[in-house]
């Protein structure tokens, strides 16, 4: 057993630091405030590479591998999550299911500009009146000749409305099982398609240098071909993805953990209390301590699910483990760390407010804490 990166994850995680550091750190904050997308950073993330890291060369991948995404997602999120979850929906949402379960004509189309980070999509699965249970989808899609009918509305489509979005895809019921239950299916709808409508972005509460929309279809029609994969495989195919994605969504929460860690040990280093700076106090020391110990294991966490994922091994129980135990840890730590900035940390120009804010949607997405907890229990045979 060896937890020790390769000298190429090393090389590309150093290169990921520097460029949120550099490049994210001085200008993320005024989008932030302004709630606006950082399309310069995502363009400079696209000429990185980074949005083609886990995909294979052929398709205009980095060759790389899912772990290479994570360990790239912690970087970014140690300095800013907005810019994460923009990558972290771009790979594991938006290309993903089209290099996964696509025919050789729609990896052919789309994936080259999302790779590259020219394009972006996204990935409709939540719903207005359904989130955790998401085969309660009520949108529906039927085949009209040789076109899909969509009709319906999805909830919280991260990057399903930025200037270079380029389609979402989205999961639909075409019908009815064997067995009575709703025959589910995913189907891409190109941007700009007719009947196809992006609300206006959400007023966020973190994340909010992200991209979200409410997105509805009325009549909107799409070739039969817009298919992806089989039909009456949607269900097959968003376990999938999630289950991976927790594993990326837990790395995230790491990064954040971490970047709480960094930020108040140079502040408890800088802010002076009764004639000494505060970090030479023990109540501060333990608790970086412990949000030191909580990021670590959390780490641990999310790196035993990924090697078991790329072994081709089962990983559903680990990947839920690690993002359950990671976003917990991201909440903790922000926590301690607004703590340990005092007054300051109430304040948006500190890095450890934006943590504050950024944590708690991952209890929520990607699947609640509470369906991590279901999975797990699931998986023990409860
Ligand atoms: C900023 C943001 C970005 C997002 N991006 C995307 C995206 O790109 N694509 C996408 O498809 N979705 C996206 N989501 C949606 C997200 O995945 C859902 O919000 C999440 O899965 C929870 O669903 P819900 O909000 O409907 O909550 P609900 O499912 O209504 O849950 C409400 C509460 O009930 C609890 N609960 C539900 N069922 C049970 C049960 N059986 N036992 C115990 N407790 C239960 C939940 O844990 C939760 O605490 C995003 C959400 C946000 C806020």
């Amino acid at each position: 057993m060896d937890f020790r990166l390769s000298d190429e994850q090393e090389a590309l995680r150093a290169s990921v630091r520097e460029f949120a550091r550099e490049v994210v750190a001085p200008t993320i904050g005024e989008h932030y405030e302004q709630h606006t997308f950082p399309y310069e950073i995502v363009r400079q993330m696209g000429k990185m590479g980074l949005f083609g890291l886990p995909f294979a060369e052929e398709h205009g991948g980095m060759g790389g591998d899912y772990f290479a995404l994570c360990l790239a997602l912690e970087e970014l999120a140690r300095v800013d999550s907005s810019v994460a979850i923009t990558l972290e929906a771009a790979v594991s949402l938006g290309a993903m299911p089209i290099y996964r379960f696509g025919t050789d004509e729609q990896k052919a189309r789309w994936l080259p500009r999302l790779l590259s980070g020219e394009a972006l999509a996204g990935f409709g699965l939540t719903e207005p009146g359904t989130g955790s249970d998401a085969g309660g989808t009520r949108t529906r899609a039927v085949l009209d000749g040789d076109e899909w009918v969509i009709n319906g509305s999805k909830a919280f489509i991260t990057n399903s409305g930025t200037d270079i979005t380029a389609m979402v895809t989205v999961t639909a019921v075409t019908g009815t099982r064997p067995d009575g239950g709703k025959e589910l299916s995913t189907i891409i709808v190109p941007s700009g398609t007719p009947g196809f409508t992006v609300a206006p972005a959400y007023s966020k509460v973190g994340w909010t240098a992200s991209d979200t929309h409410e997105l509805t279809f009325d009549d909107c029609r799409v070739p039969a071909a817009n298919l992806l994969g089989e039909r009456g495989r949607g269900f097959a195919q968003f376990l999938r993805i999630l289950d991976e994605g927790r594993i990326a969504i837990a790395a995230l929460a790491v990064g954040l953990a971490q970047g709480c860690v960094d930020e108040s040990i140079k502040y408890a280093r800088e802010r002076q209390a009764f004639g000494q700076p505060i970090g030479n106090y023990q109540a501060i020391q333990f608790k970086i301590a412990d949000m030191e110990m909580k990021a670590h294991t959390a780490r641990l966490a999310y790196y035993d699910a990924a090697a078991r994922m790329l072994a081709g091994e089962p990983f559903k129980r680990q990947a839920a483990i690690a993002k359950l135990h990671a976003s917990t840890v991201a909440v903790d730590n922000a926590r301690e760390a607004t703590q340990i900035h005092g007054g300051y940390g109430f304040m948006n120009e500190y890095p450890v407010a934006r943590f504050w804010r950024d944590s708690k949607i991952l209890e929520i997405g990607e699947g609640t804490s509470e369906v991590q907890r279901m999975i797990i229990a699931r998986d023990l045979g409860m």
